[in-house]
């Protein structure tokens, strides 16, 4: 024995190899950057990952980047084009593919109108491959219907931010000055779960002194740090806000010189902040008068503060009003622009902000162009070598394209890195609308739920495979190398566009070589533009990590914004009056508890790629029901049993967890898993008006106990 031992590692010194090659997490916003070490010994592959430092993870990695290989070099990963043949997948060519996709989509078009088409991206792209997508839309489909997932992410506190300061950026500052800050709100955030890395930036905080209110229906591993947590009722932070101002205003906390220098419309707010009363707040929020005065107070009274929002307050019906009144806040007592002073809205995708920025969102150009202005259509056509008169206008929101979609006015979908069927509310209704499709092409890597409905489905590239740039929840843009070539037949996003348009007869305008070219084009597209990305360069990302906007090649690009003035053409903040709205569905006699949803931290999104991680998969293999075990008991469910969760529009079933860190009237399901586990087949389908976001945080459901075998 002791021979063969000898020999196996003598063996093991022979033949071992290695390679270790830097790349970055591919999951949330954060984008902690790591090192992939291959080795070979005996004939076996080992995998490792080891964490490096950087300015924004300052060299930690959570759980999920430790495991993200796990997916990438997973053995199901698509690897070839395959075209469903009497309900079976077959693979084919990718010249075939590429063929039958022309086919398709010319036939849609002639028959419908270039419209027939739609375009659903993602969050997770890279900026060159969502820049690339909303050209492909425009200039080779020549349609006005593309948006893509991020809209359930980002648009509520994107769209408040634009309106508030004239600028979107995830954080106004960089992470670094959070410990800085004296007093800090987390609203609507679970950053323990989703963002861990960044968890120590809020521990130095409180170190320091910081005193942290967190905002959360639920106890969680992010409301264990706070000083006060306000346990709301669902759906009722914009109400929790007029709160707080109401104590601000009133007892002389508000910052008279920057109101009257830096912003507009305080009058109006003032007014309406008086007819405002503290116990009715109370009441609708379920938040006790003295804990809003509390947590007004210690934020106004501060010297610095900062206010964090995140899906919890944004994946509402009223989320952009929610979000403009916590601007408002920061408005009132001056607490941005400066050191330890400034917002941030906590973005969820790998490339939630670059994914924003340049081009697939339904009225957006690249830069944060509009679609609607004549002078930004203007300078985009000149960009893109196009006519003006051949740029389509603005389409709709996602979950408003499976309207469509249901209708008959989109008849074909291309659907990249996105899983539509378990990310859109109301998923009966989604998964019945793509079924009308007359073509739905999904490119992905694996066989996601929405890729199981598709005729044909692209192999992609994994974040081993494909280079380009993405851009953190601070708005600092980093360069990810490639490491790995694709597995068998796939490729990279950007190719698979430029190949598409090229059988579409529009290669002239998708002539680039290198993920590069298409960034140098980009840059020239987002030049004046409020995210101007000019003065960036690949050449400069190999060195550092650049903020935009970063307008000429020597600027060292703004970490910290609004300094001095807003965006705004005036310079100006804008103040606005905010109701007190409730959720679009309250709970009733026949369901009768609040359904929120959120992440656990093993998984991300619709759990695609996590799900296809064995370490990740084994933490969480399905979905559950957090429980108060007061309100189980009322009906009769037990610990650990299955459950069948009800709403007006379908029913899952999960496993119930008992947990008294919730309130009695609500109910958690988190939202990575597909199938008789997908809780969006029972989440309202209500959008907000302004930002079309849908209310996933909350809706009205009964719970029973599983009592048959068939479950239903
Ligand atoms: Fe970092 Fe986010 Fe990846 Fe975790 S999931 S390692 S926090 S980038």
């Amino acid at each position: 024995m002791n021979d063969f031992l000898s020999y196996y590692r003598q063996k093991e010194k022979e033949t071992e190899t290695e390679k270790v090659s830097d790349t970055q997490c591919p999951y949330c916003s954060v984008q902690c950057t790591m090192q992939l070490v291959e080795q070979r010994i005996v004939g076996r592959e080992n995998y490792k990952v080891i964490s490096k430092d950087n300015p924004t993870s300052e060299g930690r990695l959570c759980i999920k980047g430790l495991h993200a290989h796990q997916h990438a070099l997973h053995k199901e990963r698509i690897h070839y084009p395959l075209l469903k043949k009497n309900g079976m997948f077959e693979r084919i060519s990718w010249k075939e593919a590429l063929a039958y996709i022309k086919d398709k989509f010319t036939d849609i078009q002639q028959n419908t109108g270039s419209d027939g088409i739609g375009v659903y991206g993602g969050g997770s792209l890279t900026n060159e491959s969502a820049y690339l997508l909303g050209k492909f839309a425009r200039v080779a489909l020549k349609t006005k219907y593309i948006d893509y997932n991020g809209r359930f992410c980002m648009s509520a506190a994107a769209s408040a931010a634009n309106e508030a300061f004239g600028m979107d950026r995830g954080f106004t500052n960089k992470l670094s000055e959070i410990p800085f800050a004296r007093c800090i709100i987390l609203a609507g955030t679970n950053i323990a779960e989703c963002q861990p890395t960044l968890m120590p930036y809020f521990t130095k905080a409180k170190e320091n002194g910081s005193f942290i209110i967190a905002i959360d229906p639920r106890e969680t591993a992010t409301t264990e740090i706070a000083d006060l947590h306000l346990k709301i009722k669902p759906g009722t932070d914009a109400a929790l806000v007029n709160g707080f101002l109401k104590v601000i205003i009133n007892e002389g906390l508000a910052d008279e010189s920057f109101i009257n220098e830096k912003t507009n419309g305080f009058q109006e707010l003032k007014e309406h902040i008086d007819t405002i009363c503290l116990e009715d707040i109370s009441t609708i929020t379920g938040i006790p008068v003295e804990s809003i005065r509390s947590a007004a107070v210690n934020y106004a009274a501060n010297s610095t503060g900062m206010i964090f929002t995140a899906r919890g307050v944004e994946q509402q019906t009223d989320g952009y009003m929610a979000v403009r009144n916590f601007l408002n806040l920061i408005l009132v007592t001056g607490k941005i622009g400066k050191i330890g002073c400034g917002y941030g809205a906590i973005t969820g995708q790998g490339n939630g902000q670059g994914g924003r920025e340049h081009g697939q969102k339904a009225d957006q150009l690249p830069g944060y162009r509009h679609l609607e202005n004549d002078v930004h259509r203007h300078y985009i056509s000149k960009v893109w070598g196009i006519e003006e008169t051949d740029l389509p206008r603005k389409g709709v929101s996602a979950y408003e394209m499976m309207e469509k979609i249901d209708s008959g006015e989109i008849q074909g979908l291309f659907v990249m890195g996105s899983n539509p069927v378990v990310s859109n509310p109301n998923a009966n209704f989604v998964e019945q609308s793509l079924k009308k499709l007359s073509c739905l092409v999904v490119v992905d890597l694996f066989i996601s739920e929405t890729a199981k409905l598709a005729d044909l489905i692209l192999p992609s590239a994994s974040y081993l495979e494909n280079e380009g740039t993405m851009t953190n929840l601070e708005g600092r843009v980093t360069l990810r190398r490639a490491t790995r070539k694709c597995p068998g037949e796939a490729k990279k996003d950007w190719k698979i566009i430029c190949e598409l348009a090229t059988v579409l007869g529009k290669s002239r305008f998708f002539p680039y070589v290198s993920p590069e070219d298409i960034f140098n084009e980009l840059r020239e597209a987002s030049r004046g533009g409020v995210a101007d990305y000019y003065g960036i360069t690949y050449d400069r990302l190999k060195n550092e990590r650049v903020y935009w906007p970063c307008p000429e090649l020597d600027h060292p690009g703004e970490s910290r914004l609004f300094t001095k003035t807003f965006t705004h053409p005036d310079g100006k903040g804008r103040l606005v009056s905010v109701q007190n709205n409730f959720p679009k569905e309250r709970p009733d006699e026949e369901f009768p508890l609040y359904l929120t949803t959120g992440r656990v931290i093993s998984h991300y999104l619709t759990g695609v790629q996590t799900r296809n991680s064995p370490a990740l998969k084994s933490r969480n293999v399905e979905s559950f029901i957090e429980i108060h075990p007061t309100t189980a008991q009322k009906y009769k469910i037990e610990n650990q049993v299955l459950v069948k969760i009800t709403s007006k529009r379908g029913q899952i079933t999960v496993r119930s967890k008992y947990t008294d860190k919730i309130r009695e009237d609500t109910v958690f399901v988190p939202f990575h898993w597909g199938d008789d586990q997908n809780v969006n087949q029972i989440t309202h389908e209500a959008l907000d008006p302004t930002c079309k976001m849908p209310g996933f945080k909350v809706c009205a459901v009964k719970v029973s106990p599983v009592t048959d075998l068939s479950l239903n």
